[in-house]
Formats: C-alpha cells, structure tokens, sequence
C-alpha cells in the first residue's frame, strides 16, 4: 500500500426525516473517509441526530431549512 493516508475533515450534507413537529432539515455530516463511501448511509451529524448522507449536496447547503446547530458546529 502506497496510499497516503490523508487526514483531512471533510463536511457532507446529510437530510433529516421530518419527525412529529420538527422539519426534515439539512445537517452537517463530518467524514474521514472517501464521501463516496458514506454517499446514502445514515451517519450521526454535528449536532446528534441521525440523517441521510447526500453528497450531491455540497456543504454548506445553500438552502433555507438547515439545522443551525450544525452550520454553527461546521463553523
Ligand atoms: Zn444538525
């Protein structure tokens, strides 16, 4: 293995289901790997809750329904 390991923290956007009165939100996912191998899976994000990675959604997301605990966490 040639490979360099590199050791750099990479947010991905990751959406919320809408859960009883709380909004489907977009959150911050921090990764360490390839974001194509977490591309889809269900990972905890910044702020503690459980969302689905997409990484066709750059972050930050441009949108207006993102949870604010995590853009204040990705600061
Ligand atoms: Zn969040």
């Amino acid at each position: 293995m040639t490979t360099a390991l590199v050791r750099s923290t990479t947010f991905v956007a990751a959406r919320s289901r809408a859960h009883g009165p709380t909004a489907a939100l977009w959150h911050a996912v921090e990764v360490h790997r390839d974001p194509s191998e977490v591309d889809g899976a269900c990972e905890l994000t910044l702020c503690g809750s459980l969302a689905r990675v997409s990484v066709d959604q750059a972050w930050p997301v441009a949108e207006r329904d993102v949870c604010v605990s995590c853009v204040v966490l990705a600061g």
